[in-house]
C-alpha cells in the first residue's frame, strides 16, 4: 500500500531542508522528504555557505538574500533546532579600477534597502584590514554584518525543526517519477514504493534533469564541478573577515573562528564540466591548488607558503543569467520546482523553502516576489 502525505519534497539539500522545514512550520500535517542517499549528499554538504549581498546580480537575487538573513542571524528564534553556526565576520569586496563604478552603483542599489554597506577607498582597507596586500584594489565595499554560516549544520537544523513538526525524511529513497493524473500531481514512485501525495517539491539538484525532461519541461541548465580549498596558515587575525576578491576572481574565510586555515575559492576558474553527476564526483585539479596558493598568498600578509589541507568539490547547475529557476510546472497542478543553483543558493535557501510552502499550501509567495525567477524569463524555452 502506498504511503500517504501531504506533500513531498524530492532532494535533501539545504532547499528541500528548507521547503520541508517552512511545509511544516505553516502546518502541512505530514510532509515526507524523499533523499536518494544522506542528506547533505550533493552540493550543499559542500558549501562554502558565504552569506553576503554584494554577490547578488540584481534587485530580486538581493530581496531573496535580505529575506534569508534574518533566518542565519535569529536561527533560533525562527528555525529552533540546532543551529546553523552563522559567523558575522564581515565581508570585505575588492574591486579592480574597471569594476570601481559598479561597485559604487551596487552600493547605491543596496543602501536604499536598508543594507549596511558602505564604499571604502584603499586607505580606508588599508586601515580595517591591515592583513591584506591591496595590488590592484581600486575600490572596496564592506557588509559589517554579514560573514558565512556552517553548510551540514543549517541543514540538519532545519531537517530536526521539521521533525518537530511531524515533516520525516526517507534517506536511501530515490524517487524514479512524479505521477501526474488529470492535470494534477498525485504522488511520486520511489525505489521503496509509491507515495501518494497532492503536492510535490521537486529540489534535486545537479540529478533534476532527467526528472524535468520526464514532465516536459525544457530547462536550461549546465552541471558544473566547483570547489574550495583549504590551506595551513602559521597565523591570522582574529578577526579576519570573509573577502571577495574581485581582482582575483577568489573569495575566501578562515573555516572558523580562530582557526589557522583558510577556505578558497576560486569563482569561474575553478569550475569543470559536470557530467553524470554520480560518476564525476571528481578531484581538485592540481593546478587550481598551486593558483589558489598563488592569489591567497597575493593578497593575505602572512599566507606564502601555506599549506594545502584540502577541500571539496560538489556539483552545481548554472542558468544563462546565473540567477535560479523557482516554478511550478505550467501544466501540472501542485509540482513546484528549483533549478540551477548556480553555486549561490545556500544564502538564499531559508527564502526559497518558505516561498515553495507558500505557494504550495497558501495560493501564493507571500514573503517573497519569485516571479523574477519564472522559466519564463527564458522564452525560447516555453
Ligand atoms: C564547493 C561549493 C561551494 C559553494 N559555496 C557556496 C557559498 O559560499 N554560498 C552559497 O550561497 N552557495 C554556495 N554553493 C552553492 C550551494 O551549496 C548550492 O546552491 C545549494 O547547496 C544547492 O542546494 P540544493 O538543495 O538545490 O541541491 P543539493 O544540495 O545538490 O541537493 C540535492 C539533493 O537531491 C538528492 N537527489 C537527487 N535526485 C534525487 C532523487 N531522484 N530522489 C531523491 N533524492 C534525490 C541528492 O542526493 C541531493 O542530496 C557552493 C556549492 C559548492 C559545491
Amino acid at each position: 500500500m502506498a504511503l500517504t502525505a501531504e506533500a513531498i519534497v524530492v532532494g535533501g539539500g539545504v532547499i528541500g531542508a528548507s521547503t520541508l522545514f517552512h511545509l511544516s512550520a505553516l502546518g502541512a500535517r505530514r510532509v515526507i522528504l524523499c533523499e536518494r542517499r544522506q542528506p547533505g549528499a550533493g552540493a550543499s554538504g559542500k558549501s562554502g555557505a558565504f552569506i553576503q549581498l554584494h554577490f547578488c546580480l540584481n534587485l530580486p537575487e538581493v530581496q531573496m538574500t535580505l529575506a534569508s538573513l534574518p533566518y542565519f542571524r535569529r536561527w533560533h528564534e525562527l528555525v529552533g533546532a540546532g543551529s546553523c553556526g552563522f559567523v558575522p565576520a564581515g565581508y570585505l569586496r575588492l574591486e579592480p579600477p574597471a569594476r570601481a563604478a559598479k561597485l559604487r552603483e551596487r552600493v547605491a542599489l543596496l543602501q536604499p534597502l536598508g543594507v549596511e554597506t558602505g564604499a571604502l577607498t584603499p586607505d580606508d582597507v588599508a586601515r580595517l584590514a591591515p592583513y591584506l596586500r591591496l595590488d590592484g584594489v581600486a575600490a572596496a565595499a564592506y557588509e559589517p554584518t554579514s560573514g558565512h554560516a556552517d553548510a551540514n549544520a543549517t541543514l540538519a537544523g532545519f531537517l530536526a525543526a521539521a521533525g518537530r513538526r511531524g515533516g520525516e525524511v526517507l534517506t536511501a529513497t530515490t524517487v524514479t517519477a512524479v505521477r501526474v493524473a488529470g492535470g494534477r500531481t498525485v504522488g511520486v514512485e520511489t525505489t521503496a514504493g509509491p507515495i501518494d501525495a497532492p503536492i510535490v517539491v521537486l529540489a534535486a539538484g545537479a540529478w533534476s534533469p532527467p526528472l524535468l525532461r520526464d514532465l516536459g519541461l525544457a530547462v536550461p541548465i549546465a552541471g558544473a564541478l566547483t570547489q574550495w580549498l583549504g590551506f595551513a596558515v602559521p597565523s591570522l587575525p582574529p578577526a579576519l573577515m570573509t573577502v571577495g576578491d574581485g581582482v582575483s576572481g577568489s573569495y575566501f574565510r578562515a573555516t572558523a573562528p580562530g582557526a589557522y586555515e583558510i577556505l578558497i575559492g576560486l569563482g569561474g576558474m575553478g569550475r569543470q564540466p559536470l557530467g553524470d553527476p554520480d560518476a564525476d564526483t571528481g578531484t581538485v585539479p592540481e593546478l587550481l591548488v598551486t593558483v589558489a596558493g598563488e592569489r591567497l598568498a597575493a593578497r593575505l600578509v602572512g599566507a606564502a607558503g601555506a599549506r594545502p589541507t584540502g577541500g571539496q568539490i560538489g556539483p552545481v547547475t548554472l542558468t544563462p543569467d546565473d540567477l535560479p529557476i523557482i516554478d511550478r510546472h505550467p501544466g501540472v497542478a501542485d509540482l513546484f520546482y528549483f533549478a540551477g543553483d548556480c553555486g549561490t543558493s545556500f544564502k538564499t535557501a531559508p527564502a526559497i523553502g518558505r516561498a515553495f510552502a507558500e505557494w504550495a499550501l497558501l495560493g501564493a509567495s507571500r514573503s517573497v516576489d519569485v516571479t523574477p525567477f519564472g522559466l519564463g524569463r527564458f522564452a525560447e524555452c516555453v
